[in-house]
């Protein structure tokens, strides 16, 4: 789960991390209370979305300003002034894909007098099983492009889990990034605090780009991305709370309410598949016969009649499905159900379009009488690749 960078920046200063005074804002009135109350001189202006890159992107709008999602107003009439031209507008970042993503809120934050602007991040290292650190002198970029570049300029370390964070680890951030007085003991502390935050509050990401070097030599988290590990939400309702549903993919809502898991994709091929493993091999065989899937949706072992229609109303509600294929292996899940399942959804939403189904394993033969005596009209396959080869058929013009 991610949240956005007011809210990310309020759990580093619970901890103790040194970040900028700021208030988050959703409209004029409240922008004006929020520059009255920070003082200024200067304000930095910064939409709130669930992406970065956010001060090179571009707004989609022509009145939302040229400048994009970080702005620097000089005065408090400019930062009103750069809240209103941004909000509501769709603000589009080499994250955000091209569709942009619609700025909701604004974090009003008071304006830094930057020395050096550096890279510092946090994350799950699933190869060493430990909290890794990266940590780069060239902050304010991708670091992936520093990666690409001049890998030279990274450090990355893991932590052993059994001996915790030391003061040595924030040590060799400090020198990694050419800190001295009070900015490296400061950064040796900021180490500590950031392991400690990461492992209580199941992050799965923390990155600080940039950290600064402020001019009078102190360090501060001037950006900040928090992801959060999922499946150990159920005990940081705290960190639930600061979830914004207007971020996620309204399909992908949808679908965490019934206990589905889905994955939108760009394709178009509506997949629906009990199994990851499965998924993920329907997936693979739609692109080797010529197509893309649409998403990713495992409906689970334990599926029922509503979660299947569920799923499948979700599936049809995505304009860009031309097609649709149910590969289903009958282990614990019956075939009945599914068959059942997909006939209900069927009658409840129409079917515009062409459905390939495959079923399998317990009750097969039940679940392929119900289908056929259903009078729908529905493309029987009988193994994966003839499956995958008739829904691409259908699609791509010629069944
Ligand atoms: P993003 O990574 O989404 O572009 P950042 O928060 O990193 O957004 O802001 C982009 C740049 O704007 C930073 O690298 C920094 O140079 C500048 N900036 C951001 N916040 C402040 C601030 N409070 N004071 C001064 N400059 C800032
Ligand atoms: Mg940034």
């Amino acid at each position: 789960m991610n949240i956005h960078e007011y809210q990310a920046k309020q759990i580093l200063k619970e901890y103790g991390a040194p970040v900028s005074r700021g208030v988050p804002v959703l409209d004029a009135a409240e922008a004006r209370r929020a520059v009255e109350t920070l003082g200024g001189p200067v304000w930095v202006v910064k939409a709130q979305i669930h992406a970065g890159g956010r001060g090179k992107g571009k707004f989609k709008e022509s009145d939302a300003g040229e400048k994009g999602g970080v702005r620097i107003a000089k005065s408090e009439d400019e930062a009103v002034a750069f809240v209103e031209q941004m909000l509501g507008k769709t603000l589009v970042t080499h994250q955000t894909g091209p569709s942009g993503k619609q700025v909701g809120r604004i974090y009003l934050e008071e304006g830094a007098a930057i020395a050096r602007e550096l890279y510092l991040s946090l994350l799950v290292d699933r190869e060493t099983s430990r909290i890794s650190f990266i940590a780069s002198t060239e902050g304010g970029m991708d670091i992936e492009e520093v990666a690409a570049e001049t890998p030279e300029k990274i450090l990355t370390f893991s932590v052993d889990p059994a001996t915790g964070i030391q003061p040595f680890h924030g040590r060799k951030v400090a020198f990694a990034l050419g800190l001295e007085g009070q900015a490296m003991k400061q950064c040796v502390k900021l180490i500590d605090t950031l392991y400690r935050l990461f492992v209580e509050k199941d992050c799965s990401l923390v990155e600080i780009n940039p950290l600064i070097v402020t001019e009078s030599g102190d360090i501060k988290c001037l950006d900040c991305k928090m992801n959060f590990d999922s499946n150990a939400l159920y005990r940081h309702p705290e960190i639930v709370e600061l979830r914004d549903e207007t971020e996620e993919d309204p399909k992908e809502l949808e679908a965490s309410k019934f206990d589905l898991n889905y994955i939108a994709l760009d394709g178009e091929i509506g997949c629906m598949v009990n199994g990851a493993g499965l998924a993920m091999a329907t997936m693979d065989i739609i692109k080797l016969y010529g197509s893309e899937p649409a998403n990713f949706l495992d409906v689970g072992g334990g599926a029922t009649k509503e979660k299947v229609t569920e799923a499948f109303k979700i599936i049809t509600s995505d304009p860009q499905v031309k097609g649709i294929l149910v590969n289903i292996f009958g282990g614990i899940m019956r075939c009945d159900v599914i068959a059942e399942g997909v006939i209900a959804a069927v009658k409840e939403v129409g079917l515009q379009v062409p459905l390939v189904v495959r079923l399998e394993g317990t009750n097969v033969e039940l679940g392929k009488d119900i289908i056929n005596k259903s009078g729908l009209d529905v493309i029987a396959a009988d193994n994966l690749a003839d499956a995958a080869q008739k829904i691409v058929k259908a699609v791509k013009g010629g069944a």
